[in-house]
């Protein structure tokens, strides 16, 4: 089965667009999510009804999705995460609040697991250490593991020898399942993020995952930044949320 997967949107409706449509295109039959629809962006009502239209989808709740909704404490937030947390609760609607509400921190299905962060804290912990993926091992049912939150696409392998390592795509482009089996061994997979790159790459990423080729594939997709910042602008979010997006940071 080939699935869309993706994390990060951040309320950015024009890089979801982009990503949306190269899902269709590849004529995907089911659609992971894993997490912060919202935040930081300009369109969060609209992307929450963009996300919640998809076919068969497994999505869970991030940090900014919860902090939308008034689940955690934003005092720990950054300035401009927090500005953007207190605009984006009134810019919700009562249909995509109570959507939001209904998020689970992780899913577990037969033949994978998602999650925002980290199983073991879902809602702040950055996977980006294969001693973090180790830490974390035990409190995964079913591999692949698919995550977000570092808004960097990254790849976790167990080699043959029983070594654990990360792999950050070099060409931004493609990663590959390929080079070892998984399913019975441990395997984590970030798709980077659709709205916010942080990579320095400012094109949206997302990924494909074939679940019998045992392939996942990062994609990354040009879409119009300066409409964005345009938006961001006009509802008056912090500068900075413009001007980042320009450079993938
Ligand atoms: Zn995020």
């Amino acid at each position: 089965m080939l699935y869309g997967v993706f994390a990060d949107v951040h309320a950015n409706l024009e890089a979801l667009a982009a990503v949306l449509d190269f899902f269709t295109a590849s004529r995907v039959e089911g659609h992971i999510c894993c997490g912060d629809v919202v935040g930081y962006g300009p369109d969060p009502d609209e992307c929450v009804a963009r996300v919640r239209a998809l076919k068969k989808l497994v999505i869970v709740c991030g940090n900014h999705d919860l902090a939308a909704i008034g689940r955690i404490d934003i005092d720990w937030f950054n300035h401009y995460a927090r500005t953007a947390a207190l605009w984006t609760r009134g810019a919700l609607s009562n249909e995509s609040r109570a959507y939001l509400e209904r998020l689970t921190a992780r899913c577990d299905r037969k033949d994978f697991t998602v999650v925002h962060g980290t199983p073991r804290r879902p809602a702040d912990e950055y996977l980006l250490s294969v001693a973090l993926f180790k830490n974390n091992m035990s409190r995964v049912g079913a591999w692949p593991l698919f995550c977000g939150h570092s808004h960097i696409p990254t790849s976790f392998h167990c080699t043959a020898g029983g070594k654990v390592e990360l792999i950050f795509p070099e060409d931004r482009q493609i990663v590959t399942g390929e080079i070892a089996p998984y399913g019975i061994v441990p395997v984590a997979y970030n798709p980077g993020s659709v709205g916010q790159p942080r990579d320095h790459d400012k094109r949206a990423a997302c990924a494909l995952w074939n679940s019998e080729a045992r392939t996942f594939r990062v994609h990354r997709l040009a879409y119009d930044v300066a409409v964005t910042q345009g938006k961001i602008r006009q509802v008056g979010l912090p500068e900075h949320l413009a001007l980042r997006l320009a450079c993938g940071q």
